[in-house]
């Protein structure tokens, strides 16, 4: 079924550009100049064999006709480093439900091969490693390499994604075509995630500078003159106090949980997996809620944990992960002895929506993907927008985000993406820093002796005998290190100037994450489009109010 979906809504599509450019134009011999078509990761991938179909088929083009006018209209976006998640279609599956392309398809790989045999002959590792076909057992259709040969260009989504994808994932179609390659670097729109879910920011910006900056991101530079300005700090206080206590306010209706506007809200909310280690962040949790057990009267800052994200139906580990998110809020949340100064919510649902919420209410942004699996990330950019700080690993965008909020205005921890690649080699050993770590081994006990779980040592076994035997991700790695980052994180959250500071900076120099940037970049280096100005209703703020269902 989901095959036939992509094929659908591929074929729909074509045919719908393919009959409004015949409208203007006698033949499709030039419809790459009126047609740029972005191939959004590999999903519809099969739109190159369904256009070479059209143009032959349907349009009686030449094959050497049909694939240069093919080649020059698609591009090709990737989305993942995660070779798990690169899309395959067993040939028996396409050969049942799409023949024709099938066919099309033998026929590119044979021309494509033949050109490689004669750029390199006698590679047939590499042959077996380019080829559209995958023949190493079943047959597959590898869809990620069909969208290399079919585009004429390649894009990830932040530099270090782009490096990895030509280092790593798509080196061998990098060495065929180095100039195929090209990076655009994510981003959010302003217009949503500032203007839409945060508009007593945007009224803050209005006051200083006008509306400017909803269109030109980086006007916003402007105001960091400011920074020293107490009337300013204080409304830029006041503002996000208003936003937390919104969320408080929603917390309170749908999990019955008071949470204080006062304590840092410290947020993590996305897609649940593995690599984007939630249960890190859990961790540190328990590491704390330790140090209060051991020592009840000691000064901790306050602090609320908020998670939000939903996991695949098959993805038993992310479900599991969930689940244990909720057992430890359950304990912390109803233990005396933590006095109220730890709390921890997992939200139900977590959906654009939802997030209008919630990324205006953080105070600190969790960004703690295993450096190199994180392609881009956009929550970390709409955080930020929205003034929160950011903890988090060299990983994605996230390093150019603290490339333009300064280094000093950026929560870094743990391993980067080379040394993540040099512990594997060696053998990374979790066993290691459970034994040599007493705080890491205490949280790790306490778990598994059933603590969270009513006694029940079986339940969360699955995820601690994969962070202790044959954790890809290597949570222990960098255990100690974020740890000793979030203290430092409460350390500066106590010195309310200092923070507000870092908290402005880091909020104005975001223009470079800006979609606006990057679909420019995308028309002027993939798609060869022009801008033309266009007549619009003013947009005001009431007209944005209206759909937030607030
Ligand atoms: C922005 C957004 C994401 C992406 O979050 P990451 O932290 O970049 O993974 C996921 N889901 C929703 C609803 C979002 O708004």
């Amino acid at each position: 079924m989901r095959l036939e979906q992509q094929f659908f809504f591929v074929s729909c599509s074509l045919q719908d550009i393919i009959r409004t450019h015949l409208l203007r134009h006698p033949s499709l011999h030039n419809l790459h100049d009126t047609a740029a078509i972005q191939l959004n990761d590999t999903h519809p991938a099969v739109a190159i064999a369904e256009m070479m179909r059209l143009l032959m088929d349907e349009h009686e083009m030449d094959w050497n006709t049909a694939w240069r006018v093919t080649q020059k209209t698609f591009s090709y976006t990737n989305h993942t480093l995660l070779p798990e998640a690169l899309e395959k279609w067993s040939v028996g599956l396409f050969e049942y439900l799409l023949p024709r392309h099938l066919e099309i398809i033998y026929e590119i790989n044979r021309r494509f091969l033949e050109d490689v045999k004669r750029w390199y002959p006698g590679d047939d590792n590499l042959i077996s490693r380019l080829s559209l076909i995958d023949e190493s057992g079943e047959k597959y259709v590898r869809m990620a390499n069909l969208a290399c040969v079919g585009s004429h260009a390649v894009n990830g989504v932040a530099a270090l994604h782009t490096e990895l994808l030509k280092q790593d994932t798509l080196r061998d179609f990098y060495k065929l075509w180095p100039g195929k390659f090209i990076n655009k670097t994510n981003g959010v729109t302003p217009r949503r995630w500032i203007l839409m879910c945060n508009p007593k920011l945007a009224e803050l910006y209005n006051s200083k500078i006008g509306e400017g900056w909803l269109k030109d991101l980086s006007q916003l530079k402007q105001l960091e003159k400011y920074v020293d300005d107490p009337d300013f700090c204080q409304q830029w206080r006041e503002v996000k106090l208003h936003n937390k206590r919104q969320l408080a306010q929603y917390i309170w209706e749908h999990n019955g949980i008071e949470v204080d506007p006062h304590s840092m809200f410290d947020i993590q909310v996305k897609r649940i997996h593995e690599y984007k280690r939630q249960h890190l962040n859990v961790l540190h949790i328990i590491s704390l809620y330790n140090r209060i057990k051991q020592n009840p009267d000691q000064h901790i800052v306050p602090c609320t944990f908020i998670f939000g994200g939903k996991a695949a139906p098959g993805y038993f580990m992310a479900k599991l992960i969930i689940k244990l998110t909720n057992s430890v809020a359950d304990i912390i949340n109803h233990d005396p002895d933590v006095r109220g100064r730890l709390k921890v919510v997992f939200l139900n649902n977590f959906n654009v929506s939802l997030g209008q919420r919630i990324y205006p209410a953080a105070d600190l942004s969790e960004q703690v993907s295993t450096a190199g699996k994180e392609a881009s990330g956009t929550g970390n950019m709409k955080f930020a927008m929205n003034g929160a700080m950011t903890i988090g690993t060299l990983d994605g965008a996230n390093i150019e985000i603290r490339e333009e909020a300064g280094a000093e205005n950026f929560f870094l921890f743990g391993l980067t993406a080379q040394e993540v690649a040099d512990t594997k080699a060696k053998g990374y050993n979790p066993w290691d820093y459970y034994s040599s770590n007493p705080s890491l081994k205490a949280v790790i006990d306490r778990i598994a002796d059933g603590y969270f779980s009513h006694g029940d040592k079986e339940l969360f076994k699955p995820l601690l005998d994969s962070l202790m035997y044959h954790d890809q991700y290597m949570l222990f790695a960098d255990y100690q290190a974020y740890v000793d980052c979030q203290k430092q994180v409460a350390k500066t959250y106590s010195d309310q100037d200092k923070w507000t500071r870092m908290s402005i900076l880091n909020a104005l120099r975001m223009a470079k994450f800006s979609s606006d940037r990057t679909i420019r970049e995308y028309c002027n280096e993939i798609w060869n489009v022009r801008s033309v100005p266009i007549e619009m209703e003013e947009y005001s703020q009431e007209n944005a109010g209206l759909n937030l269902g607030k």
